[in-house]
């Protein structure tokens, strides 16, 4: 057992270098990054441009505290977010990770009803099939009940809206007017006058494996919280950035939340950062400043990090890598698909918008998911990574038997193909479990 705390039952190889889409082990044995980690890498690994900006910027500073001096990388990287982002957001504020930018996001908004005289409205309604990070408030937000485990207790109450669908049909058997009536069930059984904000990602991630909404979801969660006076909070955490071929998966519906908070993808995982992007109206509210300010972390807009996200997005608008993730989404979901009819009943129709897919996994003999003792979105991934393939095992018990398929946006033709090949032979591997 090594020092390294890991409650992995068998010892995890360990990564010694990084190129392009490929990981490598200390054994020598390569790795086809089909997750990007955690939905993180986004430009690949070890790119040039990202080594030098994050050298030159730690030459010249590496920290300096935020309400003493501002610094250059965050102030242009500040600029660069919200000239992205959907018409409407003025301002970006920096933390450390995905969880951190959902805490900020909670505090805020209770914070901006403070400003309005309404300081009743403290809770975030958020829906059960979620994740939004492992902190105690982002936990309480999210409905991924493992990870949620012992803590219930110590978690302030999920207010839930309706789940999107996970029916094998995808995307077009959820209902867009039939949850509209939900959330609004749901609001109107709480109190609107005690609710500050309605949280969801647009594309549920870890808890889902990729759950996907048709198009207008989005659009009716905004007209929903517009009725209702309340804050749209998207958590595009996985989503910003580009992963789904837009720069957030909000402009696919043309709407602006109130509040999104990305992280992940922000730097490519070259180092830690999260923001939180607000619109002019939130700002203003709570510039009144009444109350304590919510914000601000020891490493909040740290220029090293800061840096290296402007090195990132200045990458992604240098080599239209979007129009990439358009056009490999579709080759790898037609490639995910025709690998689906070649193991029927095992894999799952394939969901997800451009390069942020997922499946389900079913028992192929006994019909439906596997059982809950298989833990079967481990073992797969688990399977895929002895094939020289990384996943990322989504979905939530009991049945936990989603996959997520995001490598990095730059990828090309000859990697996917090698990600799908490595896929098909991991699914058949994985199919003699049930035989
Ligand atoms: N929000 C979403 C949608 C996520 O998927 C995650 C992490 O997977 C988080 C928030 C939390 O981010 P982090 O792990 O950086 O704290």
């Amino acid at each position: 057992m090594t020092a390294l705390l890991n409650f992995r039952s068998t010892p995890l190889p360990t990564a010694d270098y990084a190129r392009g889409c490929y990981i490598y082990d200390t054994q020598g044995k390569s790795y086809l990054d089909g997750s990007g980690g955690a939905m993180t890498v986004s430009l690949g690994h070890a790119v040039p441009e990202v080594i030098e900006a994050i050298q030159a910027q730690s030459e010249r500073l590496c920290f300096s505290y935020r309400t003493q001096f501002a610094n250059t990388p965050a102030l242009e990287l500040a600029e660069e977010l919200v000239s992205l982002a959907p018409v409407g957001i003025s301002h970006a504020f920096f933390v450390n990770s995905g969880s951190e930018a959902s805490e900020l996001a909670i505090r805020s908004s209770i914070q901006y009803w403070r400003e309005r005289e309404q300081p009743d409205k403290t809770l975030i309604l958020g829906r059960d099939i979620s994740y939004h990070g492992m902190t105690m408030g982002a936990l309480s937000l999210s409905g991924h009940t493992a990870r949620r485990g012992d803590y219930a207790n110590l978690l302030h109450p999920l207010a839930v809206g309706p789940s999107l669908s996970r029916v094998a049909e995808g995307p077009e058997a959820t209902d867009v007017e039939a949850d509209r009536r939900a959330w609004s069930q749901a609001i109107e059984s709480i109190g609107a006058e005690k609710v500050a904000a309605l949280i969801i990602e647009p594309i549920v991630g870890a808890a889902g494996g990729a759950l996907t909404p048709p198009s207008g979801y989005m659009r009716m969660l905004r007209e929903v919280c517009d009725v209702y006076g309340i804050l749209f909070i998207a958590d595009e955490v996985i989503t910003g950035m580009g992963r789904t071929g837009r720069w957030f998966a909000c402009d696919h519906d043309g709407v602006t939340p109130d509040v999104i908070t990305v992280a992940k993808g922000l730097t490519s995982g070259y180092t830690p950062l999260g923001a939180v992007l607000y619109s002019d109206t939130l700002v203003e509210a709570m510039s009144k400043g009444s109350r304590s300010a919510p914000f601000g972390h020891t490493f909040s807009g740290n220029p090293l990090s800061a840096a290296t996200a402007l090195a990132v997005v200045r990458y992604l608008k240098s080599h239209d890598v979007l129009d990439n993730v358009s056009a490999r989404g579709n080759q790898l979901r037609e490639g995910l698909q025709q690998i689906q009819a070649r193991h029927p009943g095992l894999m799952g129709n394939v969901r997800g918008r451009g390069l942020l897919l997922g499946f389900d996994l079913f028992d192929p003999v006994r019909g439906g998911t596997p059982t809950p003792s298989l833990n079967a979105n481990t073992v797969f991934a688990d399977t895929c990574q002895a094939e020289g393939l990384i996943i990322y095992p989504a979905g939530i018990a009991p049945a936990n038997n989603a996959a997520i398929i995001s490598p990095p946006l730059t990828i090309g033709d000859a990697d996917i193909a090698v990600l799908l090949q490595r896929l098909d032979a991991s699914l058949q591997r994985f199919s003699l479990l049930f035989s």
